[in-house]
């Protein structure tokens, strides 16, 4: 059996652990019962339940218009991956199981859970055959795993732009040192072949797709034409979303405008961030 590496919310918001006990804490959410809402995409609204893979293999920083910085709103699982849960595949399928109650939705995210592909693909045969739930996985679209893509209803990827390219400038701003994966940003975020991928296993069977392009700039429109949609085949204007760029309400505020403006003219879909604006910019909700 594969281990799994979680970030340190693991299953999440739960009220028992994978061994069915009862946890002291309540859930971040602030309700007595496990569970939330996914915040975004074609199902923002719908009760689901979370997984958090830890590590990634980019690291996003953007810029906004305004010059203001924003980073990955998951450092722990991307950046600083230093609180960490190593747990079988069975007891992941375990902490699920005490916790899904009436819900029907689960949702794998990071990180990035495909740097864990062979974990990640007996976690969702595991998931969908024991618990039959509905499985969302969400990944920043430079991996692609047949294994891992059968047994996952919906594919939300969202392939990075430019603007999150780490580069000196906006290292310094953070007081960060360049590594390798810093290095290797730009090379790594953008892969066509799994995006097509994702795209053809989509229109050739009932799983669903959704391209969540997280949009700061203006300039990042022309971007997504000329490097993604025009660089993909079959890719239905359906199945694009924009999502204003942002960790936090107001970061959101200042962005939602001009990316409601770019998804209203060209018929694409613009994606709230419900969570932030019920939770805030906290983990584990
Ligand atoms: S791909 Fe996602 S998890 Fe990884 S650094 Fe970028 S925003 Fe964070």
């Amino acid at each position: 059996m594969e281990k799994l590496i979680l970030a340190k919310e693991g299953v999440f918001p739960v009220t028992k652990d994978w061994n069915g006990r009862l946890l002291e804490e309540t859930p971040k959410t602030g309700f007595q019962m496990p569970g939330t809402i996914q915040g975004e995409g074609k199902l923002a609204g719908v009760p689901s339940l979370f997984i958090r893979f830890s590590g990634c293999n980019l690291r996003c920083i953007w810029q906004m218009e305004d010059g203001t910085y924003s980073r990955c709103d998951t450092r722990y699982a991307s950046f600083q991956p230093n609180e960490t849960i190593e747990l079988d595949v069975d007891e992941v399928v375990d902490w699920v199981r005490h916790n899904i109650g009436n819900i029907k939705h689960v949702v794998i995210t990071g990180g990035e859970p495909l740097l864990q592909r062979r974990g990640l693909a007996e976690l969702c045969q595991k998931l969908k055959e024991q618990l039959n739930v509905h499985i969302t996985i969400e990944s920043n679209g430079s991996i692609f795993n047949e294994e891992v893509a059968t047994w996952v209803d919906l594919f939300s990827i969202s392939p990075k732009l430019s603007n999150s390219v780490p580069n000196q400038e906006k290292l310094a701003v953070f007081g960060l040192k360049e590594n390798t994966v810093f290095r290797k940003h730009n090379q790594t975020r953008h892969n066509l072949d799994a995006l097509q991928s994702y795209i053809n296993m989509a229109n050739n069977s009932d799983k669903e797709l959704q391209l969540k392009f997280v949009v700061g700039k203006k300039s990042d429109y022309k971007e997504i034409l000329s490097d993604f949609i025009s660089q993909l085949n079959d890719c239905k204007a359906s199945d694009i979303l924009l999502m204003p760029l942002g960790a936090t309400k107001v970061e959101i505020s200042r962005s939602s405008p001009m990316v409601l403006d770019m998804a209203i003219a060209n018929g694409w879909r613009f994606s709230p961030r419900v969570h932030i604006e019920l939770f805030g910019a906290k983990s584990g909700v």
